[in-house]
């Protein structure tokens, strides 16, 4: 499909060289991508100044999106925050779900995932729950937000706050970027926008100046905390300066254990930022009781290890679950072949179908595979040596 297109077209939109251009599409960081009638091209990996999730869409206007930044973290409150922001600061909930972009292509409203494909599953669910004729006054803006719950594919987190009649889902838009240049309107504007257009989004917990923004923010991690939620994303006012995230004890002990549930796939990668967050948490929190932060920890890396050894001994095989909710078999169909473009290991294991008030829906239980853990498990339960 790109030989209708004009490379340098291409290029020139995306501000770099016919050369580059080539040199990504023979690495293979530019692949091609359709949903529907919507062609685009997505950048794998970043490549020079465009980042990670970088769309163009081959239509007319060669409509570019850019990619999500990355996020940095402060590992200390103290001085970090006060060295990184200028003068006042807003603090926002991070919330725990995936990322995603919404803009306006062809006449549609699209939600792009993280990785720059049009996720079928959010499109079709941010189409059902939001107004977004924002998007049709200014259509050089992308949505950013989270999209989070219980049902959805990529990160089930429960949340009281999205509970449906039949799901546990909403979307909460926390950046409007333009979505051309990855500048964002500034806090202020951002809110009174989506206020205006009666969108949900996160709101500020709190506006600070920076110098004791990190007092403001322990205390308001330790509520997170407690309340079980991720914790906090620290944003300039003007959003000129990238924000900051920071979370809590709970998050790093329920990531941990989600990847010893599946520690032969997952563990390496999560375990060590893990620890040393906790480890400059501790230090900062001048924690009275050490002992309980050390055992939570703990078991949140040996529980769920021995729970999986023990299925596996058992025959069972360990699966992440996942309930989703669907409006049709072919919305179903639709969902499942994009998982396996996507490369995800999936088994159904249940499907229901279930009445709501607005008339028959689908209820799917999807198993994520992880064949390493299992495997390895097995082996090793079989008497295999340890080798590498
Ligand atoms: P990265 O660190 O590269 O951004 P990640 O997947 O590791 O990616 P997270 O640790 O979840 O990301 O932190 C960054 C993400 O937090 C953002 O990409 C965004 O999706 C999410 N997020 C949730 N709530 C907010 C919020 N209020 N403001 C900004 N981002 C938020
Ligand atoms: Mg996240």
């Amino acid at each position: 499909m790109i030989s209708t297109y004009n490379l340098e077209d291409i290029a020139n939109k995306l501000n770099i060289s016919l050369k580059d251009l080539n040199k990504a599409f023979k690495k293979g960081i530019l692949r091609e991508y359709e949903y529907k009638d919507i062609k685009l091209l997505t950048f794998k990996k970043e490549f020079k100044h465009l980042e990670k999730g970088t769309v163009i869409f081959l239509n007319e206007n060669l409509d570019v999106v850019r990619g999500y930044p990355k996020t940095y973290r402060a590992i200390t409150l103290y001085p970090t925050i006060k060295n990184h922001f200028v003068d006042k600061v807003a603090i926002e909930e991070k919330l725990n779900g995936y990322n995603i972009r919404v803009v306006k292509v062809n006449d549609k409203y699209v939600a792009l995932t993280r990785s720059g494909y049009i996720c079928p599953f959010t499109t079709k669910k941010i189409n059902k729950y939001l107004d977004l004729n924002i998007l049709d006054d200014y259509p050089n803006y992308m949505l950013c937000g989270e999209m989070i719950g219980k049902n959805n594919p990529y990160t089930p987190f429960y949340y009281e706050e999205v509970e449906k009649e039949y799901e546990n889902l909403g979307f909460y838009i926390f950046d409007i970027k333009e979505k051309e240049t990855n500048n964002s309107l500034p806090v202020k504007e951002r809110l009174s926008l989506l206020e205006k257009y009666n969108l949900p989004h996160t709101k500020p917990i709190k506006i600070v100046d920076k110098d004791i923004a990190h007092e403001e923010i322990k205390n308001i991690i330790l509520e997170l905390d407690k309340k079980g939620r991720e914790g906090v994303v620290i944003k300039d006012l003007d959003m000129t300066v990238p924000p900051l995230k920071y979370t809590t004890h709970f998050i790093h002990c329920k990531d941990l254990e989600e990847a010893f549930t599946f520690f032969f796939d997952l563990g390496v990668d999560f375990i060590f930022s893990r620890v040393v967050r906790e480890g400059f948490m501790a230090y900062e929190f001048n924690d009275e009781d050490l002992d309980k932060r050390a055992y939570d920890i703990g078991k949140s890396i040996i529980f769920p290890m021995v729970e999986s050894i023990k299925k596996v001994a058992n025959n069972e095989r360990v699966t992440e679950d996942i309930e989703l909710i669907f409006d049709s078999e072919e919305d179903l169909d639709e969902y499942l072949e994009f998982m396996r473009k996507m490369r995800m290991v999936i088994k159904i294991k249940k499907i229901e179908r279930i009445n709501t008030s607005e008339g028959e829906k689908l209820k799917v239980l999807i198993g994520k595979v992880y064949n390493k853990t299992n495997d390895k498990i097995l082996a090793y339960l079989n008497g295999t040596v340890w080798s590498e």
